[in-house]
């Protein structure tokens, strides 16, 4: 079989080590004659695998001993509901950076439990999208906690600046970036991320919440979504998506194997430099995020001529460069270069934009 590169924003692509990990493992796994699916979550083996996993995650974000890591359910998306709900507390708002299409959404979930005091980041620097610097941001006095997303999988854009706002309780959507360099967790209430990008199949969502915001949950919030409930439970209050949890331990072994974050930065770099370099250096390809801004993760771009995206869509699958249509709301293609692709997969993919542009410009 060719190779074939998965440029999909999520579910996204999987280290293949892991998948044949999986793969050989799947009908007879620790010797039970059984698949990891078809245990209990309760069972000492399944719980050994869940603990495991927990341990390397935090290994791996040097995540500090007073925030505890949940498994749970529901996307981000469940994640925009249960913030609110477990951090309002008495108050009647929080802030909510909008800087693109995913900040926004989380916006649109927490009118219905509060009112967000949206504050639009969004400018342009040199004729290029761009977000303002944190110190810019104005952050109100009343509000329950500070929300962001530190990478915009549909606008390609990033705030890479760690925050610094004092004792404020800083919440972000770490969905699409998460594990891809190293952050400082101390500065955050809550970090918050779906596996399907950079962490595992879809059907699990990571949750890092310092101990301090735990019991804080409003009445209505479902029991699943109730941050201490599922500390107190272990993440295991329902059952939870056990295959997920499971190859997600293996992917974070293979990050390990692979020199843990700091290693992936240093790839993610080298990776959307290529990228966005070739992009650059011709009239023919255009990205417009402005360079401090620009995603390392989700690297949309557009031909000169939108009459050709349909011949780049038909090659490059053609070529084995799958999935680089653009987001229906952005239109143009885009490049999703979590940690699973390789640099190999961001060259085939330059390589072939050089001839594309060559045979078609
Ligand atoms: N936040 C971000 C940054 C995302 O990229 C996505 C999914 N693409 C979501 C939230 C929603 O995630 P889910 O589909 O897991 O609810």
């Amino acid at each position: 079989m060719t190779q074939v590169y998965n440029f999909s924003s999520g579910p996204a692509m999987l280290p293949v080590e892991v998948l044949r990990r999986a793969e050989q493992e799947l009908t007879n796994w620790h010797g039970l004659g059984t698949s990891v699916m078809e245990i209990s979550h309760r069972s000492k083996e399944f719980i050994q695998v869940a603990e495991e996993a927990e341990k390397d995650f935090r290994d791996l974000l040097k995540i500090p001993a007073n925030y505890k890591v949940l498994f749970c359910h529901g996307g981000a998306r469940a994640q925009f509901a249960a913030i609110p709900g477990n951090l309002l507390g008495a108050a009647k708002s929080a802030d909510y950076i909008d800087g693109g299409y995913w900040a926004h959404s989380a916006i649109k979930e927490a009118e219905k439990y509060c009112s967000p005091n949206t504050i639009d980041v969004k400018t342009t620097r040199d004729g290029k999208r761009a977000i303002l610097p944190m110190r810019e941001w104005q952050l109100s006095n009343d509000a329950a906690y500070v929300h962001f997303c530190p990478n915009e999988t549909i606008d390609g854009i990033a705030i890479d600046e760690q925050p610094d706002f004092g004792d404020k309780v800083v919440v972000a959507d770490y969905s699409s970036t998460i594990l891809s360099r190293p952050i400082d967790v101390s500065r955050y209430g809550v970090i918050y991320a779906g596996a399907q990008k950079n962490i595992g199949p879809a059907g699990l969502t990571l949750v890092i919440v310092r101990e301090d915001l735990l019991g804080k949950a409003h009445s209505y919030v479902p029991s699943i979504l109730d941050y201490k409930v599922l500390a107190e439970n272990d993440s295991m209050f329902n059952t939870p998506p056990t295959f997920a949890w499971y190859l997600s331990g293996l992917v974070f072994k293979w990050l390990k194997e692979k020199g843990g974050v700091a290693d992936m930065d240093k790839q993610n770099q080298a990776k959307a430099d290529l990228l966005y370099g070739v992009i650059d250096r011709s009239d023919f390809y255009r990205n417009d995020v402005a360079a401090e801004n620009r995603s390392r993760m989700n690297v949309p771009f557009q031909l000169a001529d939108a009459a050709l995206d349909k011949v780049f869509l038909e090659e490059s699958l053609k070529a084995g460069l799958h999935a680089l249509k653009g987001h229906r709301v952005v239109g143009g293609m885009r490049a999703s270069i979590y940690n699973a692709m390789p640099l190999e997969g961001v060259k085939a993919l330059t390589d072939f934009m050089v001839d594309f542009e060559r045979r078609h410009g």
